[in-house]
């Protein structure tokens, strides 16, 4: 059922002496129709040249030249469609140059979602003037209500990315916001595109370099961090020399040379970029890296040796595994005792774990000189320990020992950019609807970006 109802619809209910309601009539209407009262309930209502047009002109803040021409209410689908109209002969503005100019002609209809008004979605739809600009050719003129080449209003824009960023699902956002898949898609590009285009590299002194596993574990994505600024400076895929030399490529030479020290793994490809696109930046090799590859040799040295035990009988290493990887600062009491037990036993994995802990020292020299007489002396009695997996990290370690001891002149490290691990982690279980590459990155520049990403 469709009903119209003209201009004359406020007076149709009232008697002539009645007084004019004082509140704007299309508040009176909404309500009546959202409490639903039996004679107002029709399926869908076209109002025209009423005040249900000046309420949502006032709502929506169109100004002259353009005016709401028509409001369309569709009640089944709890719709709203604001037509909005450009008044003839009026000026218009070149959307380059910010010249007046002659009206070209008009572009095809377009509609953009706009904020629901008392929960009915809401539409706008206009048809927008094109200039002829003496410089600039033709053009679509700017719309005050949003950004060019959007599908959505600002305020609407601005509304779906506080939920966005809100929500712990990106699916759990659009399910809020009745939003398409792509329809997130194009409001999360188009706000990273606006805070790249908006985002101050100036002050950039301290970075991090690091891979991340992408999709299940076959392939990997690299990050540039800003290790100061906590935040994710770009990504790209793979972790190649060419890969991170990508990286370094979407900052300008001048930011380059600005670099003082990045933190990064032992990992050639990785530190050779670095050298190529900031030679006078310090590497650093991140300290946790460092305790990943003794844990490492530690948990081999261990299993070797539970196997050796297991064969002649001996249980006294079973169910030991993670003991030799946590802090004991976090043991439990019951298991703080056993550990007890276990390091002071004279086993190889006790000789290990003690390796392991005692190089923690390292990180708390304030002198190279001491660092450098303290690594020499480790370094010796771990190759006197005959313990072959300990002794190749050793090996490893001092290999790379001028990278390490850069630590005490930039204490950096990657793991400042643990929170972003965690968030990256949950855009990657996330990840199922991920038809590509360029999605994640961009999921990972919108919520680990630290980027301004509304709409003016
Ligand atoms: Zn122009």
């Amino acid at each position: 059922m469709s009903v119209v109802v003209g201009c004359r619809w406020p007076h149709r209910f009232a008697p002539d002496f009645a007084p004019r309601p004082r509140r704007c009539a299309g508040w009176r209407l909404w309500e009546k129709l959202v409490r639903g009262d039996r004679r107002w309930q029709v399926d869908r209502m076209i109002f025209s040249e009423n005040e249900l047009q000046q309420h949502y002109r006032l709502l929506l803040g169109v100004a002259s030249p353009w005016q709401v021409k028509k409001v369309k209410l569709e009640l089944d689908e709890k719709r709203v469609e604001i037509e909005l109209a450009w008044t003839e002969g009026a000026q218009a503005q070149c959307p380059a140059c910010g010249q007046d100019c002659t009206l070209y002609d008009y572009a095809p209809e377009r509609t953009w979602r706009h904020l629901d008004t008392m929960q009915f979605e809401t539409i706008l739809r206009a048809r927008v003037p094109r200039v002829d600009c003496a410089t600039d050719g033709v053009k679509t003129v700017a719309v005050p209500w949003a950004e060019p080449g959007g599908r959505f209003t600002r305020l609407f824009e601005r509304f779906a990315i506080d939920v966005l960023l809100s929500a712990r699902r990106v699916q759990a956002a659009a399910g809020l916001l009745g939003l398409s898949w792509d329809e997130v898609d194009h409001i999360l590009r188009r706000a990273v595109a606006r805070g790249l285009s908006r985002r101050e590299l100036a002050a950039l002194t301290h970075l991090g370099i690091e891979e991340k596993s992408f999709r299940s574990g076959q392939s990997y994505i690299s990050l540039l961090t800003d290790l100061k600024g906590r935040r994710v400076l770009d990504v790209v895929e793979g972790r190649t020399q060419a890969a991170a030399e990508a990286l370094w490529d979407t900052l300008s030479a001048e930011q380059r040379g600005a670099i003082e020290a990045v933190a990064v793994d032992m990992w050639e490809p990785f530190m050779n970029a670095s050298q190529t696109k900031a030679p006078q930046a310090e590497l650093v090799h991140d300290q946790f890296h460092v305790a990943a590859h003794l844990n490492e040799a530690v948990y081999q040295v261990r299993r070797a040796e539970h196997q050796e035990l297991m064969a002649a009988g001996d249980e006294t290493l079973k169910g030991s595994r993670q003991l030799w990887l946590y802090n004991p600062m976090n043991f439990s009491e019951e298991q703080a005792a056993s550990f007890a037990a276990l390091k002071d036993s004279g086993l190889k994995v006790a000789r290990a774990w003690a390796a392991k802990e005692l190089f923690t020292k390292l990180w708390t020299y304030r002198y190279e000189g001491a660092a450098r007489r303290f690594f020499k002396q480790w370094f010796g009695w771990v190759s006197r320990s005959r313990l072959k997996p300990l002794i190749q990290v050793a090996r490893m370690l001092k290999s790379h020992l001028e990278n390490i001891l850069t630590y005490l002149r930039h204490p950096i490290t990657n793991a400042v950019t643990e929170g972003l691990n965690s968030k990256i982690q949950m855009i990657k279980s996330n990840a199922r609807g991920f038809r590509s590459f360029e999605n994640y990155r961009i999921r990972i520049l919108f919520f680990c970006g630290k980027l301004d990403l509304y709409p003016l």
